[in-house]
């Protein structure tokens, strides 16, 4: 087994020895056999929270009503989880309440594919009830049981088909095809930010054009925010693979693609409820794209992108195939005079003590010029020179 399993099979040998069963579960058993790297481990077990509470010293209760108890072993979390089985599906959500259960049977049932619903046993051997390694060598997404039930059930379901779809290069079953296409209006009963989520993971996938292309087929896409008027643009999309490595850069592609500047870009980001400091990043690129496609970079736009947002803006860039010159404007802007408006040689204040001007809005307008003049390298950034420029342009 791979060195991340290694330190979790004690715990697995201990809930064992105490006459319960536990296994490895989910992701972590698929990537496993898809040697793919896998990012953390799932447990689930026949004992329930407090059995499993009292059977290690250090726990935290990370999800404990719906079963899930964290142990803690040698500074590493497990999240271990007690067979369950959800029942009572509202709106189409996901149940808020679980009911633990003592097979593991019931619990591979609830899970979304068959590819998700694999379990491993502390000695490496495989509990497959649903032929879920038959359909990862025939490289499927295929829905466990009936698909037009599980969707009804959990509409973000036919959301992680397709990302899955893209994240791991597989093809939809197409009976699960079939079900998403009949269900997707179930879609816009699902938070939003879950829809992001996967949207997010789908865009960043091995795959991404795949995943898209069942987006569209199936009309996933038409009640996912901003996108329902999108289908073209969303097509055409589809003319060039990406792979891209993070999140910002996953959401300036899209809006790029689908011509959203970077003043539409809030209220799109918005609407799939996106954190503030990733909008202000996304324009940020997004304004600094427009500039680059209109051949106008300079001294300014490079400071304004700042050094993050920079490489975020080349990536989307080099995947759009606007031309770019990587090395070139990293060493550009590696020689702006000021990176950021502290390293000014003056200050406000500055600029009071040496009586040219008094605080207010007039004092902000004098020390962006001087900024400008700066990042322009018309003026040189030290004390005396910005002091005097200050004079000259000060309208006292
Ligand atoms: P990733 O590597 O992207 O985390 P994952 O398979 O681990 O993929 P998670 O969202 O972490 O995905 O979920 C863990 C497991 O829980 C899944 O493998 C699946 O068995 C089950 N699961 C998660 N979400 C659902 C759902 N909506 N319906 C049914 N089963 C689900
Ligand atoms: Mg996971």
């Amino acid at each position: 087994l791979p060195a991340l399993f290694e330190p979790a099979r004690p715990i697995l040998a201990t809930i064992e020895e105490a006459g319960f069963e536990a296994y490895f579960v989910g992701g972590c058993v698929r990537d496993l056999i898809l040697h793919d790297p896998i990012h953390d481990i799932d447990i689930a077990t026949s004992a329930y929270p407090a059995e499993i509470k009292q059977l290690f010293h250090r726990t935290v209760d990370t999800g404990i009503e719906h079963g899930t108890v964290m142990i803690l072993d040698h500074g590493t979390g497990y999240e271990t989880t007690t067979f369950r089985t959800e029942s009572g599906y509202q709106d189409y959500r996901r149940p808020d309440s679980v009911t633990f259960v003592r097979s593991l049977s019931e619990d591979l049932q609830r899970r979304d594919f068959t590819i998700n619903a694999l379990a491993m046993k502390e000695d490496g051997e495989i509990v497959d009830l649903f032929d879920g390694l038959g359909d990862l060598k025939r490289r499927v997404i295929k829905a466990v049981g009936d698909p037009n039930e599980r969707f009804l059930e959990d509409a973000l379901r036919m959301m992680r088909a397709v990302r899955f779809a893209s994240k791991l290069d597989f093809e939809i079953d197409d009976a699960t095809l079939a079900g998403i296409q009949r269900h997707a209006p179930l879609l816009a009963k699902i938070a939003v930010e879950r829809v992001q989520v996967e949207f997010e993971k789908l865009l960043l996938g091995q795959n991404p054009t795949r995943g898209l292309r069942s987006l569209i087929t199936t009309d996933l896409y038409r009640y996912c925010p901003g996108l329902a008027e999108q289908r073209d643009a969303l097509c055409q999309m589809q003319d060039f693979n990406w792979q891209l490595t993070s999140a910002p850069a996953a959401w300036v592609l899209l809006a790029w693609q689908l011509k959203i500047s970077a003043s539409q870009a809030a209220m799109f980001f918005k609407s799939w409820k996106l954190s503030n400091q990733l909008i202000k990043q996304a324009q940020k690129a997004l304004r600094f794209l427009r500039v680059l496609s209109n051949n106008q970079i300079d001294n300014q736009a490079l400071f304004m992108v700042g050094k993050d947002v920079l490489t975020i803006a080349i990536e989307v860039a080099k995947t759009v195939g606007l031309a770019v010159d990587e090395v070139a404007l990293q060493a550009q802007y590696q020689q702006l005079p000021i990176h950021d408006l502290h390293e000014l040689a003056i200050t406000g204040g500055d600029l009071i003590k040496n009586q040219i001007i008094t605080s207010g809005p007039q004092m902000g307008k004098l020390l962006v010029q001087i900024q400008q003049a700066v990042i322009a390298g018309q003026l040189v950034n030290e004390p005396t020179s910005l002091l005097n420029f200050a004079r000259q342009h000060c309208e006292l």
